[in-house]
């Protein structure tokens, strides 16, 4: 427990809502403000748009003993489901028994939110804050930019508001502001696959399905109620982009050509391909995070990554696991709280920024490449025989706590070693030989 103070919390997302538990925990008056009605009271069916958990979201929930509460509305999914034009192929992601979580993004938010309350934190919903003065640690909340604002004034603001953040926003009218914003040329949509009439799903519910084609994919997640939540990334312009599928017609066909047996499963393909808008994807990169001992960046607002290890919203819980520890070794020495959380969380950002980026790549072309299955073969081999000597990327950052930067470096380290084994001679013959086992372990010493 620290002193106690008045925390405002600038966003009821995920992160936001999160950090109330915890510096609820910690003893504090928490508000929560949102720009948005409270998702509680909003009708939607609780199939749009679902997140991968993982490891570092786990251990966050974990941290204030709501794992649990969680876990009953994900579903495990421990396979990736490659489905190829003319074959469907599975391939685990980890050791027997791991597996990552599909949650919708609205169920988990309003459970998050009821958390949250329960644990004594207060929400103030449609209160879009407009600034704040950093100094003071006062918000600025109003109706619109140009009308009159209201003051609210705090010991201490977190900007958990996401990738466009206003509090950031403010921070980056300091001098030694550092700030960067990239939007990727490869957009997004969201697609449907309905459940079966008895409930059941149309597909293998514990298996992250991907439809990989190089330049574009389709991915679907699984539902509670039996649907899938499907995403297209395309770029926006080229070949194959959402720019040439102008009508009904052009959509069913490029769908029948590159995805048929999503064809059967998605019967509303056109009607939803039209309704649902096409969102852009963006990394923002950024430093400081904070400001003297008043005002703290968190999750999105402080990193925003592209969406290809599933990992945006685990590195923004995980950011509050780091925040914890240090208030439990600091206590209420807030400055160095907050400059030892954010020297600690920065490389990391980066570092699952861009092996974010890089999993484009890997998922949307490597997955259907004869040579990166097999390097995956050989990778898995040697790491069932020695646990200690190779941790396969994909694990370190999707079932570790390891920090991300670590898994980087680490990660390109084997690769370099796997380039090599996979240029031996016949080695898809020999790929599960002690020879091949051997020049492994010399190249790791
Ligand atoms: C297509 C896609 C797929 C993804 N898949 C995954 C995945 O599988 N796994 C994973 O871990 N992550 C995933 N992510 C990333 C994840 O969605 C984000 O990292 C996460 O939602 C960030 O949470 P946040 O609370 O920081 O921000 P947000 O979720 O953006 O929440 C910000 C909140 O702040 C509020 N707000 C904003 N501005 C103001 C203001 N001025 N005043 C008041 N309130 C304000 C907003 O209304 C919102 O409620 C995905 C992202 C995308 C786009």
């Amino acid at each position: 427990m620290q002193t106690p103070k008045r925390i405002a919390i600038v966003g009821s997302g995920l992160v936001g809502s999160l950090l109330a538990i915890y510096l609820r925990k910690a003893g504090h008056i928490v508000h929560v403000y949102d720009r948005s009605p409270d998702i509680r009271q909003i009708q939607f069916s609780g199939r749009s748009i679902n997140l991968a958990m993982s490891n570092r979201g786990w251990k966050a929930l974990d941290g204030v003993g709501v794992g649990d509460a969680v876990r009953a509305i994900a579903i495990p999914m421990d396979k990736r489901a490659i489905h190829l034009v003319d074959k469907l192929n599975f391939q685990n992601y980890g050791q027997e028994g791991e597996a990552i979580y599909s949650i919708s993004r609205g169920i988990l938010n309003r459970k998050m939110i009821d958390l949250a309350e329960e644990a004594g934190a207060e929400f103030f919903f449609e209160q879009k804050i407009w600034d704040v003065t950093l100094k003071e640690a006062t918000l600025h909340v109003g109706e619109t930019e140009r009308g009159v604002w209201e003051e609210k004034k705090y010991d201490m603001v977190f900007g958990a508001d996401g990738a466009f953040s206003r509090i950031r926003h403010r921070m980056q009218r300091q001098s030694m502001f550092n700030y960067s914003q990239e939007f990727l040329n490869i957009g997004y949509k969201e697609l449907n696959i309905p459940a079966n009439a008895d409930g059941t799903h149309k597909l293998d519910k514990n298996s992250f399905h991907i439809w990989p084609r190089g330049e574009y994919m389709l991915i679907a997640l699984p539902n509670l109620d039996g649907s899938f939540t499907c995403t297209l990334f395309m770029p926006f312009e080229g070949e194959n982009s959402f720019d040439l599928l102008k009508d009904q017609k052009d959509v069913e066909l490029f769908f029948e050509k590159n995805f048929p047996d999503s064809i059967e499963v998605i019967p509303k393909l056109a009607e939803d391909f039209f309704v649902n808008p096409t969102s852009t994807l963006v990394t923002m990169k950024c430093f400081p995070w904070t400001y003297e001992d008043k005002v703290a960046l968190i999750g999105d607002a402080c990193h925003a990554i592209v969406p290809f290890y599933g990992q945006g919203m685990n590195a923004g819980f995980e950011d509050i696991s780091i925040l914890y520890e240090m208030i439990e070794k600091y206590g209420d020495d807030w400055e160095t709280i907050f400059s030892e959380y954010q020297d600690s969380r920065k490389p990391n950002a980066d570092a699952i920024a861009e092996l974010s980026y890089r999993n484009f790549m890997e998922m949307s072309s490597k997955t259907a490449d004869d040579n990166f299955l097999l390097q995956k073969k050989i990778e898995k081999l040697f790491s069932d025989k020695h646990p200690d000597k190779w941790i396969p990327l994909y694990s370190r950052v999707t079932f570790s706590n390891r920090p991300y930067a670590e898994a980087l470096a680490i990660g390109d380290l084997q690769n370099e070693i796997m380039q090599k084994v996979l240029k031996i001679d016949n080695i898809a013959e020999i790929w599960d030989s002690k020879g091949v086992e051997d020049r492994i372990l010399e190249m790791l010493q």
